[in-house]
């Protein structure tokens, strides 16, 4: 038996004695339908092209297409406007699943999934009209935040955008734009003439192809095919038609949109990742058989206690993850704003990047020699190994989190 994504022989189970677990447990009430279709596309479109991402630090850009022509290119907007119509449990579903077979293209799809709710909830209904049609059709949008002079302080971008005609002169360097250079278009955070240390932002959208915009080679320990480089924007001149919402105001968006959905999307990526790790070793140490003591790899104890532990500490991110997910599908629907909601989401980022550090180091070990050669359980371990370190990191959740335990004022 796999967990999550094997169908479950019912004949064996009740010829064999062997346990079923229950679908609730790995699965939101009323998402199955959902959950086997993103496992579909995993296997038969995400998983084939995975590898070959990996090793050539190609971007997944197949798989972004086919997942678009699945009909979630747009996923977490209202189904009138092609989206899924499953609000922020459906994303969640995805994202795991997903992630469970290529962790770059589901990163890929999770950040311009979140750009495309921040164009949706912060765009007029003409930047709609303008960006959306072709979404659904396969075009990738990204979001362009983190600084090097702020670094994993995102939010407290420096960069500038004076008014230029009807529009701004963009001169802006971001550190990390997962889609640098393949999006079709970025939504840029900068600040705008006025604004101040409580509302800073302003949220510009740029083109591809613009003159002034430059993209590094993005060459890292995992999510290789991501193409999460540096870029620069030189005087870039964005029209003010492209500004999203006001000038100031978008911290609001910030923390109503923004942070709930990435960081909702990256714990589901990392659940997933560390549930792919531990079925890989499954399969493997179910497979190997030693000659000599004519056992199993899973014949032994002490590896199925390591599995054990390895899945009741997956099930702890997974249970978390889809609480806080059907927790906040609860709160837009009462009208209460997400960023009342922040706590658990802070928690789950941070308990999902930790575990996927811990669950891919077991599946690996678990997998033996079979498991460090260069395939798909290393693999894992190095996608993996970005969720702490993707902002907010680790440390800025934990430090928030502890704030707000002794009730003191979470940010400075
Ligand atoms: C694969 C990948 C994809 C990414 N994609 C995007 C993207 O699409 N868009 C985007 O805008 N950004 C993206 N980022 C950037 C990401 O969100 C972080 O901003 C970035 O990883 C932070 O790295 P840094 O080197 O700037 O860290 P630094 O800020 O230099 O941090 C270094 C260390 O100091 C710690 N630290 C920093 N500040 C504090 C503090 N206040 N309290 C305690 N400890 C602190 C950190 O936790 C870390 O351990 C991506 C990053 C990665 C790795």
């Amino acid at each position: 038996m796999t967990v999550n994504n094997t169908t479950i022989d019912k004949a064996k189970v009740a010829t064999e004695g062997i346990m079923q677990i229950p679908t609730w447990w790995t699965c939101p009430p009323g998402y199955e339908e959902l959950q086997a279709k993103a496992h579909e596309i995993g296997k038969n479109e995400l998983l084939p092209r995975a590898a070959i991402s990996d090793q050539e630090s190609r971007y997944p850009r197949e798989s972004l297409t086919k997942i678009a022509e699945a009909g979630f290119g747009a996923a977490t907007l209202p189904a009138e406007l092609g989206g899924v119509g499953r609000g922020l449990t459906g994303f969640a579903v995805l994202a795991e699943s997903f992630a469970q077979y290529c962790a770059s293209a589901t990163m890929c799809w999770v950040m311009h999934t979140a750009a495309t709710q921040l164009m949706y909830v912060a765009g007029n209904e003409e930047q709609h009209k303008r960006f959306i049609p072709d979404v659904l059709k396969g075009k990738v949008g990204a979001l362009a935040f983190s600084e090097p002079a702020t670094g994993s302080h995102f939010w407290n971008v420096v960069s500038t955008a004076p008014r230029s005609g009807n529009g701004y002169l963009l001169n802006a360097d971001k550190s990390f734009v997962t889609s640098a250079g393949e999006a079709d278009w970025y939504i840029v955070a900068t600040t705008y003439p006025e604004s101040t240390n409580d509302d800073k932002l302003m949220f510009l959208v740029t083109d591809n192809n613009q003159d002034g915009i430059t993209q590094y080679p993005y060459n890292a320990m995992g999510l290789r095919g991501n193409s999460s480089g540096p870029m620069k924007f030189r005087d870039v001149y964005v029209p003010a038609e492209n500004r999203l919402g006001t000038e100031g105001g978008m911290n609001f968006h910030n923390d109503n949109t923004l942070d709930p959905l990435f960081l909702l999307g990256t714990a589901a990526c990392w659940t997933g990742i560390a549930q792919g790790a531990l079925n890989a070793a499954i399969d493997g140490a179910k497979k190997k058989v030693h000659a000599d003591t004519g056992k199993s790899v899973a014949g032994y104890q002490v590896i199925r206690h390591e599995l054990a532990k390895a899945q009741i500490t997956i099930d702890s991110a997974r249970s978390m993850l889809y609480r806080t997910a059907e927790g906040l599908d609860q709160a837009i629907a009462n009208g209460t704003p997400l960023e009342e909601c922040l706590f658990p989401i802070w928690q789950l980022k941070t308990h999902a990047a930790d575990i996927v550090i811990q669950v891919t180091n077991q599946a690996l070990q678990v997998s033996g020699g079979r498991g460090y050669l260069t395939g798909q359980v290393e693999k894992f371990l190095r996608d993996g190994r970005a969720g702490a370190v993707m902002g907010p990191t680790n440390e800025i959740l934990r430090e928030w989190i502890g704030k707000s335990l002794i009730d003191v004022p979470w940010f400075e």
